[in-house]
């Protein structure tokens, strides 16, 4: 397709900045815990799936000039890194990112050799991700993690000496017999090798996973919702007295450090989404590609396109939209800012008879029973015009959207 014209998704991506994201679907073995597009003994695709990504990369209707490219997974790092070389080629040559751009990757401590880091450096990523999770080798243990502590601050070593000065440390709290007192030890140790971004996510057990059944089981029992609100406000204290601004609920960053890629999803702009299971949202349509490798291959293989048009109404765009943009701290949500977005006359038009006049009033009368109740749940504070969320709020997201699922 040349450029300028409509793509197979449905719209033209003609705007500058696309932040573009690249899925790398192999893992050493499945964490306990994961319920993301990922496969453990599926190195022998490894070669056709490089190929399928380069087709989709190729074929992508895109601007030039990206801001942000993100190779996630999965575990990126497991690929090895020449495929990885090729696949950034054909990035550069198609999305042209900015000088500017941040270019991410993602890797876990059993897979990153000092090699492999400078070579990362060479082909031009500049932000190294490192999946830590934690520092203890129990809590290792317990969510089925294929590396130790040793290897977590191996890995974060081996990026400094290859030469990344960006690097961000993932954790995780709430993990089954955690502490509070545990969990600050890997704030502690996080801070102590001063990365310039910590992501610090809840545990969430998610159904069809193994933590689930154990759960469910009673093999293991997770710490209760005092617990977790107190281990997430710890992680608020330990982390901004340590110089890391709290910018998103589970996002800290030293100033200016901020992962640039995940604002884009989180302020709702446009993404492009290639590989296996990734999504994209372009225009305000959402699309999805299939999770599964082989089906990923086939689909490029036979229509040169792997994506699905995920269909919402103007209700679920409102909750796609709340469920990223709230997860901003001090980003106060202006009821302008939703009534530009989604209650347009176009979407009043859409709605006939008693859905189209309630979309006819605006956002702040539309959801005003949720404003509400999230007010006098304490999980928000509202004014005149907009509201923003309060720690509470923060931590139990999901009841705030409920809420809004109600109208
Ligand atoms: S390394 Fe990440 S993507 Fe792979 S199984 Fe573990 S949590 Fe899932």
């Amino acid at each position: 397709m040349g450029d300028g014209v409509m793509d197979g998704k449905g719209s033209s991506i003609d705007k500058p900045g696309a932040a573009v994201y690249l899925h790398v679907p192999f893992c050493a073995s499945k964490c306990y815990y994961c319920d993301f597009a990922s496969y453990e003994g599926q190195n022998r695709l490894m070669e056709p799936y490089t190929n399928a990504i380069l087709s989709e990369i190729a074929s992508a209707h895109a601007a030039k000039g990206a801001t942000s490219v993100y190779m996630g997974g999965g575990t990126p790092s497991m690929l090895p890194a020449d495929k990885i070389a090729k696949i950034m080629s054909a990035v550069k040559e198609r999305f042209a990112p900015a000088p500017s751009a941040e270019i991410t990757i993602e890797a876990n401590p059993d897979s990153t050799s000092r090699a492999d880091l400078e070579r990362y450096l060479q082909i031009g990523f500049n932000r190294l991700s490192i999946g830590v999770q934690s520092f203890e080798d129990s809590m290792l243990e317990k969510l089925g993690r294929a590396h130790d502590s040793k290897k977590a601050t191996a890995a974060f070593e081996a990026a400094r000496k290859a030469g990344f000065k960006n690097v961000s440390i993932d954790l995780i709290y709430g993990i089954p017999g955690q502490s509070v007192g545990d969990y600050a030890r890997d704030l502690e140790a996080a801070v102590l090798l001063g990365p310039e971004h910590i992501s610090a996510y809840q545990l969430t057990v998610e159904e069809e996973t193994p933590l689930w059944d154990m759960v469910e089981d009673g093999r293991v029992v997770l710490p209760d919702d005092e617990t977790m609100l107190t281990m997430f406000e710890t992680t608020i204290s330990k982390l901004r007295s340590a110089g890391y601004g709290h910018y998103e609920v589970s996002n800290f960053a030293k100033p200016g450090m901020e992962c640039r890629h995940n604002l884009a999803y989180w302020l709702g702009e446009e993404f492009i989404g290639l590989g296996s299971g990734a999504h994209s949202f372009v225009g305000s349509s959402r699309y999805a590609n299939p999770d599964d490798i082989e089906d990923y291959i086939y689909a490029i293989d036979t229509a040169g396109e792997a994506g699905v048009e995920i269909l919402a109404d103007e209700k679920d765009k409102v909750l796609d939209f709340l469920l990223m943009r709230l997860r901003l701290v001090d980003k106060k949500l202006f009821f302008k800012e939703l009534n530009d977005r989604f209650f347009t006359p176009a979407t009043r038009i859409k709605y006939v008879g008693e859905e189209g006049l309630r979309f006819s009033e605006g956002f702040k009368s539309v959801y005003s029973k949720a404003l509400e109740d999230i007010a006098e749940k304490k999980l928000a504070i509202i004014d005149d015009d907009g509201f923003s969320l309060t720690h509470n709020g923060m931590l139990f997201l999901d009841d705030v959207l409920l809420d809004f699922e109600k109208i």
